[in-house]
């Protein structure tokens, strides 16, 4: 007997008859002895939906009720997946964040976790009830709702797996485990047994969507057995999935164990702003302020006493970093601004970046063969990234996927 927690994305509850299907894969593992927990995203497509009202009433909406709105997708799908499991004869309830509660900072928009009461979940689950929790959500200091960022739900899962003490949580999805790179784009990608907590949490925090950064940041800390695996596989066939292990679990490192791209990235640039110490600082705060994370940056020096400073920010952020650098504007002194969401950040991850040079190298003169410009270029200790234009992304990462050996045989 395990206590396990089940997470199912939105295409995995994206309608009646998916639904029912993981109410069969609970109710399995209910009937094998285990204690369960499930965790449920929105119906595909809704929160995309429900983002997209609150972007046309206005671009530059008020967090908070953002928030109010995008969390109902969850509240739909655990009522109903509790209902789906009591009509296959398990008993189920569904809980929403501030019942448990989830508790999270002010974050709005993307609030993190600070705790997850669950006592009353274990009591639940050791009574043989299945609880079904809303991913996504959580309860802010001030009791409004809270949102922990777009594919939040795996964290709502680990984080329930961490409060629970679960032997393992089983993330299902709609791909098989985590592959070299996304296999929706290059269809020779590869599935991985095993990949470490610190590729993945690369991957996942350069844009591989297929876990949300935070969870695995989470898991990392807190010691939680992470599973992706299929909800849509053939119940009795093989379903491993791919398991995130410690680096010293994998035998065989590879250089480069996977490839992942972004869209949600755009691009800003300051033009002569005056050159003097503290101007990053000076440019950076007011986005700071605004609650606007910024990634890649470079700053280029110009002769006469004054440096152009290039950097992106989430896409979603672009409306709000634009606003706050706007009304900032004579107090940094900058000559013009200009945007461009037509960006894609392409990246390349693998701890074997420590022992070998000239991953960087092969990158770049990958791209240069195709005929793609690098616009911005950061690296840390174990990946390499690079910003080109948005229109290349599906052409640098397929070259890039056989320039670095990753094809399927
Ligand atoms: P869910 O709704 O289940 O949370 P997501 O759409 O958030 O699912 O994540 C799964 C998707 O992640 C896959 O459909 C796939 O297109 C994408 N993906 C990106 N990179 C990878 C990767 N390296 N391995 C597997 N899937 C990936
Ligand atoms: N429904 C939310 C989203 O689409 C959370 C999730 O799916 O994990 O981002
Ligand atoms: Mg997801």
């Amino acid at each position: 007997m395990a206590r396990i927690v089940m997470k199912f994305g939105g295409t995995s509850v994206g309608d009646l008859d998916r639904i029912r299907n993981v109410a069969r894969l609970v109710k399995r593992e209910v009937d094998a002895g285990n204690e369960v927990s499930v965790v449920v995203s929105a119906m595909s497509g809704v929160t995309n939906q429900l983002v997209g009202y609150c972007q046309s009433l206005s671009p530059l909406h008020d967090a908070r009720e953002y928030d109010t709105v995008v969390a109902t997708g969850e509240q739909v799908t655990t009522g109903l997946l509790s209902i789906a499991l009591q009509e296959a004869g398990v008993d189920a309830r569904s809980w929403l964040g501030w019942q448990l509660p989830i508790r999270t900072d002010n974050a709005h928009g993307k609030a993190r976790i600070e705790s997850i009461e669950g006592g009353e979940l274990i009591n639940r689950m050791q009574a043989g009830q299945v609880p079904v929790v809303a991913g996504f959500q959580g309860i802010g200091p001030d009791h409004r709702i809270t949102t922990l960022g777009r594919g939040g739900s795996d964290t709502s899962a680990v984080a329930v797996a961490a409060a629970v003490r679960a032997d393992r949580c089983d993330i299902y999805t709609d791909v098989d485990g985590v592959y070299t790179t996304d296999p929706r784009i290059v269809a020779r990608a590869r599935k991985l047994d095993r990949i470490s907590y610190e590729e993945m949490l690369e991957l996942a925090s350069v844009g591989s969507k297929v876990l949300q950064t935070r969870s695995v940041e989470l898991a990392m800390k807190e010691r939680v057995r992470v599973r992706v695996l299929s909800s849509f596989a053939d119940p009795e066939g093989e379903n491993v999935g791919t398991l995130v292990v410690d680096e010293d679990e994998i035998v065989e490192k590879e250089i480069v164990s996977g490839i992942a791209y972004s869209r949600d990235e755009a691009k800003i640039t300051v033009r002569r702003v005056p050159d003097r110490p503290g101007v990053a600082a000076h440019v950076l705060g007011p986005l700071t302020e605004a609650n606007v994370n910024v990634d890649m940056i470079v700053q280029n020096v110009a002769e006469d006493g004054t440096t152009d400073m290039t950097f992106t920010v989430g896409t979603s952020d672009l409306p709000r970093a634009q606003a706050a650098l706007s009304a900032a504007q004579v107090e940094i002194g900058f000559a013009e601004m200009s945007a461009d969401p037509q960006v894609c950040k392409i990246s390349v991850v693998g701890v074997g970046m420590r022992s070998h040079v000239g991953v960087a190298t092969t990158m770049f003169r990958t791209l240069a063969e195709k005929g793609i410009n690098i616009q911005v270029i950061s690296t840390s200790e174990i990946k390499v990234s690079v910003l080109i234009a948005e229109e290349y992304a599906e052409l640098a990462v397929r070259a890039l996927h056989t320039a670095y050996g990753l094809d399927a045989a």
